[in-house]
């Protein structure tokens, strides 16, 4: 069991810090991985603070993980040592349930591990995810990706690029559709990146105005401020389909007005206390309100491929891992532009 260096918050209130971690030996299916990078999600921030109270003690966050294979068990027939590989924000699922063969391990009827704040199925513990020097997972929950593109700049799509590719594929997002996009942020940056390149109109709607040029840069048709009356009214009844990527608490009913008929509003973020949503405003137009989780294994290397393949990557600020708790004091802030992305190097 080789011991490694970890981030992790001990507790609700204790900064994240230096911990040793213990890693298992590859099993004949596993394979192990130095981790190069690995992004900062606000779900890190959630659970490092305990924001959705299930928070198991020490927590080391990350899955946005991106790194070098150093070695893989008897039995594994996908990677190889040296091969660049990622891993999300799922380890481990039954692989039996009807979710799991369709590929939807992230809604495996026995509960999905997830890369970190996860039981492991054979009892061994907690999950330990990506604040660390090396991680050892299942071959298949590992990803191939595309080593020619910057890996600081991959390793968001892990999370915040499946978040937001599986629900504008599964809604159909396309040519001819209204879309909008809530929250400039991590997962906000990358749905207008992907809307865009799925050939929708897309509408960035942020609270921050100073965002408005960045929103034009990264291929936002449209740019409403929406703490400005006028311009929240242009865009009433007006969209087809809303991706709410917003982490903090705010009114749903305000952005299904911006809803056309039988518009769609798919919630992605995950704001601590749940806002009460008023009937009226989904009948009267027969809106839908819907959430969606991560992606699966097959969808997340599908989303991989697609973003190899049309020159997305995420937008990134490399940081030293030190410096990760100024990181989210400035998350909290909305001042990421777009993705913190760890620098493993520095631990
Ligand atoms: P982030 O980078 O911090 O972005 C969140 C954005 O929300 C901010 O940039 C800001 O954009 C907007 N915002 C913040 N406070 C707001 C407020 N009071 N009112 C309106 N807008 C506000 O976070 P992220 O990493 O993209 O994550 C976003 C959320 O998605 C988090 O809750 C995270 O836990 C969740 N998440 C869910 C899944 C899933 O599978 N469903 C996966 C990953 C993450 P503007 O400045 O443009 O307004
Ligand atoms: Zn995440
Ligand atoms: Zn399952």
């Amino acid at each position: 069991m080789p011991s490694t260096k970890s981030y992790a918050a001990q507790s609700a209130t204790s900064p994240l810090a230096a911990w040793t971690i213990e890693r298992r030996s590859p099993k004949p299916h596993d394979v192990q991985i130095d981790i190069l990078y690995c992004g900062v999600c606000h779900s890190d921030l959630h659970f490092a603070r305990n924001d959705w109270g299930m928070s198991m003690y020490p927590v080391v966050p990350g899955h946005e993980i991106v790194g070098k294979v150093t070695a893989v068990g008897a039995h594994v027939k996908k990677f190889k040592v040296g091969d660049i590989a990622g891993i999300g924000c799922l380890v481990d699922s039954c692989r039996e349930c009807d979710n799991c063969k369709e590929g939807l391990e992230q809604y495996c009827a026995e509960g999905a591990v997830f890369s970190y704040n996860g039981m492991e199925r054979d009892g061994s513990g907690v999950t330990y995810g990506g604040y660390s020097k090396n991680i050892v997972c299942h071959e298949d929950f590992v990803l191939h990706i595309d080593a020619s593109q910057p890996l600081e700049a991959v390793a968001p799509l892990l999370c915040a690029g499946i978040t937001t590719y599986s629900p504008l594929r599964h809604w159909k997002v396309g040519p001819g559709q209204k879309v909008g996009i809530l929250g400039l942020g991590g997962l906000g940056h990358m749905a207008v990146k992907l809307a865009v390149s799925m050939g929708a109109e897309v509408t960035m709607l942020s609270h921050t105005a100073s965002k408005a040029a960045d929103a034009k840069r990264l291929g936002a048709h449209k740019f409403v401020l929406t703490t400005d009356e006028a311009q929240a009214k242009s865009v009433s009844n007006y969209f087809d389909f809303i991706l709410d990527t917003v982490s903090a608490a705010h009114d749903y009913n305000f952005y299904l007005g911006m809803l056309r008929t039988s518009g769609t509003m798919v919630c992605v973020g995950v704001p601590p206390p749940a806002p009460p949503i008023a009937a009226f405003n989904l009948i009267f137009q027969r809106r839908s309100l819907a959430g969606s989780l991560i992606g699966g294994l097959p969808e997340t290397q599908e989303m991989l491929d697609y973003c190899a393949k049309h020159q997305i990557v995420s937008d990134v600020e490399v940081i030293a891992m030190r410096d990760i708790n100024e990181a989210y004091e400035r998350m909290l802030k909305g001042d990421v532009r777009y993705r913190f992305v760890i620098d493993m190097a520095t631990l």
